[in-house]
């Protein structure tokens, strides 16, 4: 069965087609980084309006690329939430749009399944049951997850997402918008041991997250640099940049490896736009390796938002038997706010 995908939920426009029995078939991307970046972060408005424009060329890009044709799709699946709500809208009734003119079934999906499940196209793949971090922009969450739609909850942040810790460090830094790439980058200058900033809910006991006071501690020191300090000014940005990166990233590894113990698996999955991070990356193979366990990650250009995740993860609730594909009607809704326990 052939799935066309889409994804639409926040600044990147994504389309992808997937095979339920090969997989990844072909997908097109188009971020819309350089768009927000004068803004200092992403603009709703602009987000939908260029979601319009990118959606069909990218379509046709995407089928070109597997050789195939809109006649040869089977389903079409698309983010129905969280996100945007202007922005799922887009992708939302393009995607109901072709299912309807095709008379074949639309497959809404929950973004943070897209994330979750993207592991599973990298080689090799995790096997079920393992536990997985989900660090993205907007969410960071551990779950164990037992096999494709079931998922349970071991804990999440109490307030902001680890991708927007790098996020709002990053601008206090005055290092633009995604600042989690460009901290990241700044931090390979840096000394991470200058500065000693707190690791939030590191002893709390549970697997909860806590990231905004992060943000604060990283202010003051922003507001105790001399900003004309020419040279020491940039040493003392990256050295910042450095033990944010490392208070961040010491916070993901411990309750990452506190829910192994606690779940006893030996398989830990990363997924999200901070998955990609190479600090986070490194630590949790050492320590996971060092406990006779395995840590998978998805691609590195697939860990931000994409359209292969979205048409993958429907694929998989096909394989799973999860998707009523008889389904006929193509009313529609989106869910900008949507825990993923209740799909
Ligand atoms: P959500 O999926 O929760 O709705 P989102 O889709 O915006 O949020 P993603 O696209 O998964 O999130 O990830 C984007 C986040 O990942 C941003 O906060 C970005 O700064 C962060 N990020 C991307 N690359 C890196 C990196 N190398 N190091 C740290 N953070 C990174
Ligand atoms: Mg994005
Ligand atoms: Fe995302």
């Amino acid at each position: 069965m052939i799935i066309l995908g889409y994804e639409s939920s926040c600044d990147e426009t994504g389309v992808a087609l997937v095979c339920t029995e090969r997989g990844l078939l072909s997908h097109a991307l188009h971020s819309q980084v350089k768009m927000h970046q004068e803004y200092g972060g992403v603009v709703p408005e602009l987000a939908s309006r260029d979601h319009i424009q990118r959606v069909l060329p990218l379509t046709a890009e995407t089928l070109a690329a597997a050789g195939m044709q809109l006649a040869d799709v089977d389903a079409v699946a698309y983010t129905a939430g969280p996100g945007l709500a202007g922005a799922l809208l887009v992708g939302a009734s393009v995607a109901q749009s072709i299912a309807w003119s095709l008379g074949r079934p639309a497959i809404p999906v929950h973004h943070l399944e897209g994330h979750l499940l993207s592991p599973l196209l990298a080689n090799p793949t995790p096997a079920f049951p393992f536990v997985a971090l989900l660090v993205s922009g907007g969410h960071t969450q551990l779950m164990r997850v037992d096999g494709v739609g079931r998922y349970a909850l071991l804990g999440e942040t109490l307030d902001d997402a680890a991708g927007e810790a790098f996020d709002k460090s990053a601008k206090l830094m005055g290092l633009g918008y995604p600042g989690g790439p460009a901290l990241s980058k700044l931090a390979e200058q840096g000394d991470p041991t200058v500065y000693d900033l707190p690791r939030p809910m590191l002893h709390s006991g549970d697997l909860d997250f806590s990231f905004s006071g992060l943000k604060t501690a990283v202010l003051t020191r922003m507001k105790s640099f001399d900003v004309n300090g020419g040279a020491a000014f940039e040493t003392a940005k990256a050295n910042l940049a450095a033990a944010t990166e490392a208070a961040i990233v010491d916070v993901l590894a411990a309750k990452s490896l506190k829910a192994m113990k606690q779940t006893g698996l030996k398989r830990l999955v990363v997924a999200g736009g901070v998955g990609a991070n190479r600090h986070l990356r490194q630590h949790l193979e050492t320590e996971m390796a060092r406990r006779g366990g395995e840590v998978f990650f998805p691609p590195l250009s697939l860990c931000t938002d994409n359209g292969a995740m979205i048409a993958f993860a429907a694929a998989q609730r096909v394989n799973a038997g999860l998707v009523d594909l008889s389904t006929s009607s193509h009313a529609f809704t989106v869910r900008p706010r949507w825990g993923l326990h209740d799909i």
